[in-house]
């Protein structure tokens, strides 16, 4: 059995009975159609986006670890890759649409071949470009050089850290700490989370499985204590709930625990923060082209339901006179049982 598929040495899940013989019980369906009633009553027009700041472009599935509470199950076994020709494509509906950003996300963009060329075509033409990264990818052999071209093309990052001691980080994704804190003090020598608007590294921590996360500002405070000594130095904090999909929707269901974990989600509803869903306020485009409202619901195999369906309708539309902007700015959304994990506490959608 591949490292990446076997389970997890130590117990995951700190609340909740584990029962490895049960498997889901509520459908996929009720679970939908109760956050999409959840979210009508609380706020009918969130149903629908609201805006497009952000283009987001999922460029493949490959990766170098497979961490446990992965939504996109990534891998290094995954073949999912974008081609060049709808990388290419992709940078020409960023030229129409003129997102506030474009936001790389996978599998690890920074193992993706392509990435050097899009990073020159994007920023060349001046689109603010964010890049999520694992960390442990860019201290391979291989990456040597990527982290100072990212630096001297502006490009920000958004750096995955589930934790400030080796034990924490461990629990997700194995012996990753030393190798991420190497990268954050390589970037800091780069010029990283300086003052340059364009050089932020913000950090996204994610609570241990079956765990709902505690207040952003606190889990900040820790971080910065805990880092800085060790010569780390981030902008911001972002605390994004485990989300159920993938290879973490994979585990609750083979212990019995998916149906429990959704209904906790529902408990932490809080409809305060629907305005700022990420589905109401961008697109994301697959590593085929299609188009998924984000990129959980693209680890569930939810795409849109509304609008031109990918790339290549988009683009048609665009080049015979439509307004491709307004047609995805304004789409319904399609939710999915895991949109639960975007409304809980502060949200992280
Ligand atoms: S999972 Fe995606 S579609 Fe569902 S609420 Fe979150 S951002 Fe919106």
């Amino acid at each position: 059995m591949p490292s990446w598929e076997q389970p997890l040495k130590q117990p995951a899940f700190r609340t909740g009975r584990l029962n490895h013989m049960r498997l889901e019980s509520q459908s996929p369906e009720s679970a939908a159609t109760r956050f999409a009633q959840r979210v009508e009553r609380a706020n009918p027009t969130a149903t629908s986006a609201a805006s497009l700041n952000t283009l987001m472009i999922n460029i493949g599935l490959r990766c170098d670890m497979a961490c446990a509470h992965c939504h996109q199950s990534s891998s290094p076994v995954r073949p999912e890759n974008m081609s060049r020709e709808t990388m290419l494509d992709s940078m020409r509906l960023a030229d129409i649409l003129r997102p506030a950003l474009l936001d790389i996300t996978g599998g690890e963009p920074t193992l993706w071949e392509h990435l050097p060329e899009m990073v020159g075509i994007a920023r060349g033409a001046d689109r603010p470009m964010r890049i999520r990264t694992n960390l442990v990818a860019l201290a391979r052999p291989q990456s040597a050089g990527l982290p100072s071209l990212l630096a001297r093309q502006g490009v920000s990052l958004l750096a995955s850290l589930p934790g400030v001691t080796a034990a924490d980080v461990a629990e997700q994704r194995g012996a990753a700490f030393a190798p991420s804190l190497a990268v954050l003090r390589l970037l800091a020598t780069l010029g990283y989370a300086n003052g340059d608007p364009s050089l932020r590294l913000d950090l996204a921590y994610n609570p241990p499985l079956g765990e709902l996360p505690r207040p952003t500002t606190e889990i900040a405070e820790e971080f910065r204590l805990a880092l800085e000594p060790l010569g780390v130095r981030f902008n911001d904090l972002l605390v994004i709930a485990n989300v159920p999909a993938g290879r973490f929707a994979h585990r609750l269901k083979l212990r019995g625990e998916y149906d429990a974990h959704i209904s906790r989600l529902d408990d932490a509803f809080n409809p305060d923060i629907l305005g700022e869903l990420s589905c109401r306020h961008g697109i994301e485009i697959a590593w085929d082209g299609g188009f998924a409202d984000c990129d959980f619901n693209l680890g569930a195999g939810l795409r849109v339901v509304d609008g031109p369906r990918d790339l290549f309708a988009a683009l048609g539309i665009a080049d015979s006179g439509g307004d491709i902007h307004a047609a995805l700015a304004t789409r319904r959304i399609a939710f999915g049982p895991h949109c639960f994990a975007c409304t809980v506490g502060a949200g992280s959608g």
